[in-house]
């Protein structure tokens, strides 16, 4: 497993325990990247260009910019992949987050 790198790409992330369905991020995403499913936003990855404007449109903050690389951690996690490398991983993955999120806020 590779730690995130400078080169990692940055795409949203929808919390689906946040999400209300309400589809407000369908409607101001550009390239059609989100869609509700089973009354829950969905990102095609494929799609995002990590603009943000959905994090800021959500009513819920449900949506972040994470590294490309946090979705499939998730489902290593759910796999039973090796917990301790993933918590190492994922730390470092959370101090980006936050530098992204301060940068986010500045926009
Ligand atoms: S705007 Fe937020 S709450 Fe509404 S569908 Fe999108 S992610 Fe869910
Ligand atoms: S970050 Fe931009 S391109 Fe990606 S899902 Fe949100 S609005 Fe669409």
């Amino acid at each position: 497993m590779q730690q995130p790198s400078p080169l990692t790409l940055w795409k949203a992330f929808v919390d689906e325990d946040l999400c209300i369905g309400c589809g407000k991020c369908t409607e101001v995403c550009r390239t059609g990247a989100i869609m509700i499913i089973d009354k829950k936003a969905v990102v095609d990855f494929n799609r995002c260009v990590c603009c943000a404007i959905c994090v800021r449109t959500c009513p819920r903050g449900a949506i972040r910019i994470v590294p490309y690389s946090f979705p499939i951690l998730q489902r290593e996690v759910e796999r039973g992949e090796d917990l301790d490398e993933i918590k190492v991983q994922l730390k470092g993955i959370g101090t980006q987050l936050e530098e992204m999120e301060r940068s986010i806020k500045e926009l």
